[in-house]
């Protein structure tokens, strides 16, 4: 391919405002040409292995041709349409799809467009669900340290901080858990709901891996208590799988962990492979049922333009078909490379609280300044991709996400800059 004529870094420079960027001091965006596998490739011909999965949603690899044809094809058959009042074969089978493989009673899917927008109609459904049954039930109860995405509903049922403190006036209140990794968190839902059970109306979790709050992995146990103590007081229990969702902790889904079924799932991310947006929340038959009506008033006034898009929801059925396939081994051997890896790593000076679920791995770095300002996370960064590996610390914690086509060669070329980056640390910069 001759390069383009077109400016892009005047361009970018002159039109484009990243997400998460502050313009008066990032370096200059790298330019991506194409991508293959696990790898990026820049418009000088340079490989950057993708240890994120570009921001957590490539799934198979970039460029899977089984998802690229799929999207050509149905780009070429029907590409939209309207989804109130009519339906199309892509978004019934991709339904189908993810109720077959999603845990037991979750039966109806809603789709919409990201990750913020699946959380969005979770929490929209349980509070209306209430409103439909005529009891006024108006809080989610939430964890310390969430992260449910930058819309306004999930901005609210997220943790409090640098993210959402422009807009703290204007944002829901929520009744809020603390971090499950430190504390009894089943005891606070408990007193919660012996206090103001008559008020809640749902409870949201992101099961296991509390992401953007800084890879914070917690137990099955309190997990599978949240979720009795939601079953015994009948409050609709909100699983946010948004990273966690396909395979990402080892099983198809997080909740598996705790052999437990939440009341609403919140699916993105990964949900096409990482090729193109798309979001999904599913909900049981109780939820749906109580939308049901001849009275109008009880619909679920919600929708998106281009909500179950056709193109969108091929690369879903074809992304499902690669899962099936062959990717369940290939996830436990990331897993055994992750644990090998992390005896290593831990005995690092500067390195601590290594830890593994499933495909992730994600540490925590001693730094002067801490939390998601502090300055190791993006001299790491750079560290890395001057070696040819993507890595986007959270702060002062590192971790390791990759598609699942990566090789081991691949995981350890990611391992070692970490270690390589500590050695250098200690010298002048
Ligand atoms: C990324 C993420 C979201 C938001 O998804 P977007 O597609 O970025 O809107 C919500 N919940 C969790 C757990 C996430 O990791």
């Amino acid at each position: 391919m001759s390069p383009s004529a077109f400016d892009v870094t005047g361009a970018d420079r002159q039109h484009v405002w990243h997400p998460y960027t502050q313009h008066g001091a990032a370096d200059p965006p790298i330019q991506i040409a194409r991508a293959e596998g696990a790898y990026l490739v820049d418009v000088n011909g340079r490989e950057i292995l993708d240890a994120i999965s570009s921001w957590w949603v490539t799934l198979h690899g970039h460029a899977r041709p089984e998802i690229a044809n799929a999207i050509a094809k149905q780009a070429q058959t029907l590409e939209q349409v309207i989804f109130a009042g009519f339906t199309h074969e892509p978004a019934a089978q991709l339904a189908a799809g993810l109720v077959e493989r999603a845990p037991v009673g979750l039966e109806r899917v809603f789709f919409s467009d990201d990750g913020s927008t699946a959380v969005e109609v979770a929490v929209k459904i349980a509070l209306q669900y209430w409103v439909n049954r005529g009891e006024q039930r108006r809080t989610i109860v939430a964890l310390e340290n969430a992260y449910h995405g930058d819309t306004f509903g999930a901005m609210s049922v997220s943790a409090r901080g640098l993210f959402t403190e422009p807009f703290a006036t204007l944002l829901f209140d929520v009744v809020r858990l603390p971090d499950p990794v430190e504390h009894d968190v089943v005891s606070a839902l408990e007193a919660v709901f012996a206090e103001r059970e008559r008020e809640i109306a749902a409870v949201i979790v992101e099961p296991m891996l509390m992401g953007a709050g800084g890879m914070r992995m917690w137990s099955a146990g309190a997990l599978r208590g949240i979720r009795e103590l939601t079953i015994a007081h009948g409050i609709p229990m909100i699983a946010d799988e948004v990273l966690t969702g396909f395979g990402r902790t080892g099983p198809l889904f997080a909740c598996e962990h705790a052999a437990v079924s939440p009341d609403l799932m919140c699916l993105s991310k990964g949900i096409t492979g990482g090729f193109v947006p798309l979001g999904a929340t599913l909900a049981t038959n109780e939820l749906f049922d109580s939308f049901k009506s001849k009275d109008r008033t009880k619909t679920l006034f919600h929708g998106h333009s281009y909500t179950a898009n056709p193109i969108a929801c091929a690369a879903g059925i074809a992304s499902l078909a690669l899962l099936d396939e062959n990717s369940v081994e290939r996830r436990r051997e990331i897993g055994w490379s992750h644990r090998a890896a992390a005896t290593g790593l831990q005995l690092i000076e500067g390195i601590r609280n290594v830890r593994v679920l499933g495909t992730v791995m994600a540490l925590d770095l001693v730094a002067r300044d801490t939390g998601y300002l502090s300055k190791i996370g993006p001299a790491l960064g750079r560290f890395a991709l001057d070696r040819g590996v993507l890595l986007r610390p959270l702060g002062d914690t590192v971790y390791i996400l990759p598609p699942y086509c990566a090789t081991d060669d691949d995981l350890a070329r990611a391992y070692d800059v970490i270690a390589d980056f500590m050695e250098f640390q200690g010298e002048p910069r």
